[in-house]
């Protein structure tokens, strides 16, 4: 993916502040302590400086690997470039895109929809419109789920994340949210529903990607082809294939990866909102 350097969206950096940080500076402390008890009684402090909570006293934000700070700026940019196409896309109907915030994190950070925690993954929260985003996922995307990660790969997950912001201003989130909250439908009837949510923020994702490109070429060979593994490899038949060993298609939150798959390609390929009715097409 080719880089647009001429704008940047509003990425708030929020590492540091979810505690993890004064943890480390406690345990830093600790450890000073023991090492002088034992001093006094005359051990040998090496052998328990050594033998863990040894990580140091460390401050509350430190620099950014290399890789974390290509990450950060790649991410601050497809952000610019999503408010640019869904700005447009708004207007020609009649609308006005408020764009979220996008906070990137570290550990755990606290969020609108409760405690953030790197282990849930990049995800949006409707109640206070922000898409938050740990700074280890597209490490940890190529480690757990062996997707090749590449920057297209990077802004396929920001794009469905934004994707769900879309939903939220268009009203779809309220709707499945009254559904939910109305108890007339089996757990097995809301995955479906969550399905088809998260397979109509892939559907968006691809819209993105086609208008985005239509007005700034900024794919290049492979791209798509990137964002669909990293599409399959958050499949929910490839998650649960790799923590439990098997598939359970009732208990599918997300789609399949051929879903995913197909639904991204059919967002990317149209490059119509229009066409993204999930809902229809799933619980007919
Ligand atoms: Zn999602």
């Amino acid at each position: 993916m080719k880089w647009t350097n001429d704008r940047s969206g509003n990425v708030e950096d929020r590492r540091g502040s979810g505690g993890g940080g004064g943890l480390m500076v406690g345990g830093g402390l600790g450890t000073l302590i023991i090492a002088a008890i034992v001093f006094f009684l005359g051990g040998d402090p090496s052998a328990i400086l050594s033998s863990g909570g040894n990580a140091g006293p460390q401050t509350e934000q430190r620099d950014l690997t290399k890789d974390e700070l290509q990450v950060k700026e790649f991410v601050s940019m497809v952000t610019a470039e999503t408010e640019k196409t869904w700005g447009k896309i708004f207007q020609e109907n009649g609308m006005q895109y408020d764009p979220p915030k996008v906070v990137m994190f570290e550990s755990v950070t606290q969020s609108g929809c409760g405690t953030a925690q790197a282990a849930m993954g990049p995800f949006y929260c409707p109640a206070d419109q922000t898409v938050y985003m740990d700074m280890s996922f597209f490490q940890e995307l190529q480690q757990r789920f062996g997707a090749k990660v590449t920057e297209f790969s990077i802004a396929y997950v920001m794009a469905h994340e934004i994707g769900h912001h879309v939903q939220t201003l268009l009203g779809t989130t309220q709707k499945v949210d009254q559904l939910r909250a109305s108890g007339r439908y089996s757990e097995a009837d809301m995955n479906r529903v969550s399905v088809a949510t998260e397979l109509q923020a892939d559907f968006y994702a691809g819209v993105w990607a086609k208008q985005t490109d239509n007005r700034e070429h900024i794919l290049e060979p492979g791209d798509i082809e990137s964002a669909i593994s990293a599409a399959e490899a958050v499949g929910d038949d490839n998650i649960q294939k790799r923590s439990q060993g098997y598939v359970n298609q009732e208990g599918f939150t997300h789609g399949s990866s051929a879903q995913r798959r197909d639904w991204f390609m059919k967002g990317y390929n149209t490059g119509d909102i229009r066409q993204g009715d999930t809902f229809n097409a799933l619980l007919k």
